[in-house]
This record gives C-alpha cells, sequence and structure tokens, in this order.
C-alpha cells in the first residue's frame, strides 16, 4: 500500500509528456448567474481571469505570459509575492486605462502610473469594483511555522458578485474563520501548497465548514490535488485544471 500511495501523488507532479496542452489547460468555463453568464479562464499558479459582460477581470497576472488574452477591463491583485505581483506583467496586463483594487502594501510597490490608479481595500471591507459589490476577505497563515509567510492584516481574498454568484478568489491563506464563515459561495479558488498555504487536507475539511459548490484547486504547485475530491465528498464539485502546463 506503501508504494501505491507514492505512486499515486507521483502522477500528479508536472510530468512533461503526460499533461494536456496549454490551449486545453486554459479552456474557459462558464457559470451562469442572475446577470449573465461569466466565464473563467485558469491561467497559471495563481493567474485567472473572468469575463463577464464588457468587463475582463484578471486576478494577480503575473509570471505567465498573457498576450493571447484579452487586455484587462480591471485587476485585483491579493499581496505582493512575486507569483501575484508580477509589476513587468502587471504593466502589460494593465495597460493604460485598467483600474487595480488591492492592498495597501501592493500599492505602495506599484509604479506611479499604477498607483495611481489603484484603489486600496482592507480585511473585511466592501466597495464596487467593475460594476459589481467586491469583498476583501482576510488572507494569512494560522499554523504557527507558517506565520511569517503570510501574517494577519496584509493580504486580501475577494468574493465578487456577478448577480446573485458569488465567486471567492482565496489568495495565499490557509483556513482562517474569515473564511469559514463564507456563506453562498458559487465557486472558490483555494489554494493548497506545503508550507505556504495549506494542505490538500486542510483544504479538504475548509470546504465541508463553507461548502462551496464548485472548488478549482489553484496555486498547487507539487501538491497531490487528485486526492481533493475524495475527501470532500460530493456537495461540492472540485474542478482541476492544469495550471502548470506551460
Ligand atoms: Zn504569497
Ligand atoms: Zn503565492
Amino acid at each position: 500500500m506503501q508504494r501505491r500511495t507514492v505512486l499515486a501523488g507521483m502522477t500528479a507532479l508536472p510530468l512533461v509528456g503526460a499533461l494536456p496542452s496549454f490551449a486545453q489547460s486554459t479552456a474557459p468555463d462558464t457559470i451562469p448567474t442572475s446577470a449573465g453568464d461569466v466565464t473563467i479562464t485558469p491561467v497559471h499558479h495563481a493567474s485567472l481571469l473572468l469575463s463577464f459582460g464588457n468587463e475582463v477581470i484578471y486576478v494577480d497576472p503575473a509570471e505567465a505570459d498573457f498576450s493571447a488574452l484579452p487586455p484587462a477591463t480591471a485587476i485585483l491583485i491579493t499581496h505582493a509575492h512575486g507569483d501575484h505581483l508580477d509589476p513587468e506583467t502587471l504593466a502589460r496586463v494593465a495597460g493604460d486605462t485598467a483600474p487595480i483594487l488591492t492592498t495597501a502594501e501592493v500599492a505602495g510597490k506599484l509604479p506611479e502610473d499604477l498607483k495611481a490608479r489603484a484603489t486600496v481595500i482592507a480585511n473585511g471591507a466592501s466597495t464596487t469594483f467593475a460594476g459589481m459589490p467586491v469583498e476583501a476577505i482576510a488572507a494569512y497563515n494560522t499554523t504557527a511555522d507558517r506565520l511569517n509567510y503570510h501574517p494577519q492584516g496584509v493580504g486580501n481574498g475577494y468574493v465578487l458578485s456577478f448577480g446573485d454568484t458569488r465567486i471567492y478568489v482565496a489568495g495565499d491563506t490557509e483556513p482562517t474563520p474569515e473564511m469559514l464563515a463564507l456563506t453562498d459561495i458559487a465557486v472558490a479558488f483555494l489554494p493548497m501548497n506545503l508550507p505556504y498555504t495549506m494542505s490538500v487536507e486542510q483544504a479538504a475539511e475548509a470546504i465541508k465548514r463553507f461548502k462551496p459548490r464548485i472548488v478549482y484547486p489553484y496555486h498547487s504547485r507539487g501538491s497531490d490535488v487528485a486526492a481533493l475530491p475524495g475527501l470532500v465528498g460530493d456537495a461540492t464539485e472540485i474542478r482541476q485544471r492544469d495550471w502548470y502546463g506551460a
């Protein structure tokens, strides 16, 4: 059994040749809402885009080639680590006009032209951004030996409301009281890699608590996310996407 476990884990590693192409991996998914369809495009690691009406909303555009994707109309950034805030990529994606919603830490690191377009939102605050309600959900580590990676009070996750459909992009976090208190989440993007965020088992426990209807594991390099569906039961659909095919 030991050997089987090891082999099962290995199948989740990003082995070249065993993966679908980048084009397949980023094929968009459509979520119907009361206000029209939202299209979800997984891009890379922590980067994704949400299209809704005329809005093209990027979250954490970083460390990937976005040139084949449509220009951003709005950008959300969760925190300042390089796999989330990548100033060169951000400048290309942002073009001349896209507004940015982010944290105080990130705003302090932006070049002047982008800083002028940035709105800072604190943990727990709500605003209207890209024409829709957005809430900032605290994102931080809670395990003693991980606290330095994401201290409490710095990073944001976001809940965006598309009509009556709430989509949660968690950012780099463990299962916090703020996450576990969320209700009526249609789609959640949850990170699962150690030591920076949470384990697959922690993610499963969180899913069973706040009960998102669909979960996209992301920010999961090296983790055995294939184990997740067996840990969460049938109430939540787990959508495995290849975030590392490029
Ligand atoms: Zn981080
Ligand atoms: Zn990260």
